[in-house]
């Protein structure tokens, strides 16, 4: 769970004490090694936060982050140095990621030296990075070493960061949209090499998107987040070809083509929950689109099911009862949505272990 206190300008408008941005509220998930796990979700669902928080960008405000059964530290000291060595994240630009005045070799001699492996002298070096841009087809190494950001297309330039993460020799890589600013003909290459370094390396990836299509193209397992609570989770197939939540049927259904493997064009308008305190979310093309309305505020979601506002099944139950997470047929596919309650029983129970 990661609340967010308001900017004094927005608490000024409410009435209340200390008012919080619901940016994530028990969601939980694992990451597997040698798996890409998606979490899709429109502009503010909390996706992109869920990243820094594994990342430790943030601190949880309650909950416990694992890896590899162990506590992972907070920030600072010896064991969180260790901890960034093993998860490394890419972002969705690979031109602010990058340091403009510096060079390729720059970039990823440091990330090596910081990291412990860029080896004994000069030579040791130079292998490591050549083996480091093979290792995302720049190559020959030498084209691409001495050359500044702004020297290389989109797609080179987020090869690089790829390569500035696997400096590390991580085992969890955490890739919060990092094709949605590149152009829609190199998407697909980038996501190519992605899946390649995964089944090399044997690496967990979180793919953070807005796009499904690419998730199912993409991911071995989708997690679907709206409003900062995951609703619907299982493989990448079934979620995509048989979604549960009606918020999953919505993505599915406005995805120009279910076909399409990659996504619209670059998105994340101003409060997107990169921006912790910015709780107003713009309007969405989703929304409009559909006609279903907006999301909702994160400062006081709405009771119960938080899709209620704009699910056309919604009923009493709904606005007042959150649902929990209820098993579904296929194995390890799962809907938070009272519509998949069992008929049986007391209607509240295989969901239990959601919390
Ligand atoms: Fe719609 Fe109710 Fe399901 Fe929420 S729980 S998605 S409001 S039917
Ligand atoms: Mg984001």
């Amino acid at each position: 769970t990661k609340h967010f206190p308001v900017r004094r300008s927005v608490r000024a408008l409410g009435r209340g004490e200390r008012p919080v941005v619901h940016a994530v509220d028990d969601v939980s998930l694992t990451l597997r090694r040698g798996a890409v796990t998606a979490v899709v979700g429109e502009s503010g669902s909390g996706k992109s936060t869920v990243a820094r928080l594994l990342a430790r960008l943030y601190p949880l405000t309650s909950g416990e982050l694992l890896l590899g059964g162990a506590a992972v530290p907070t920030r600072g000291g010896r064991s969180f140095r260790a901890h960034c060595r093993r998860v490394q994240m890419i972002f969705q630009d690979p031109f602010g990621s990058l340091n403009p005045v510096h060079t390729v070799r720059y970039h990823l001699t440091r990330a090596l030296r910081v990291h412990g492996r860029a080896g004994r002298g000069a030579a040791e070096t130079e292998r490591a990075l050549t083996e480091l841009l093979g290792r995302v087809h720049l190559t020959p190494a030498a084209r691409y070493l001495d050359v500044f950001p702004h020297e290389l297309s989109g797609g080179q330039r987020q090869r690089v960061a790829i390569a500035r993460a696997m400096a590390a020799d991580p085992e969890v890589l955490l890739a919060d949209e990092p094709v949605s600013m590149l152009d829609v003909s190199i998407r697909l290459g980038i996501l190519n090499l992605l899946r390649d370094l995964k089944e090399r390396l044997d690496l967990a990836i979180l793919y953070i998107t807005h796009d499904i299509a690419s998730a199912r193209y993409f991911a071995d397992e989708t997690l679907v987040m709206y409003a900062g609570r995951m609703v619907e989770g299982g493989d990448s197939e079934t979620v995509t070809q048989r979604p549960a939540h009606p918020y999953t049927q919505l993505l599915v259904a406005s995805a120009p083509d279910p076909d399409r493997i990659t996504g619209a064009g670059a998105d994340v308008p101003v409060g997107e929950s990169e921006a912790p305190d910015a709780p107003v979310h713009a309007d969405d093309p989703l929304s409009r689109d559909r006609g279903t309305g907006e999301p909702p505020s994160l400062i006081s979601p709405p009771t119960g099911c938080r899709f209620h506002p704009r699910c056309p099944f919604a009923t009493e139950r709904c606005r007042t009862e959150l649902p929990p997470r209820f098993d579904l047929p296929e194995p390890g596919h799962w809907a938070a949505c009272w519509l998949h309650a069992p008929t049986t029983g007391d209607g509240n129970g295989t969901g239990a272990d959601a919390a």
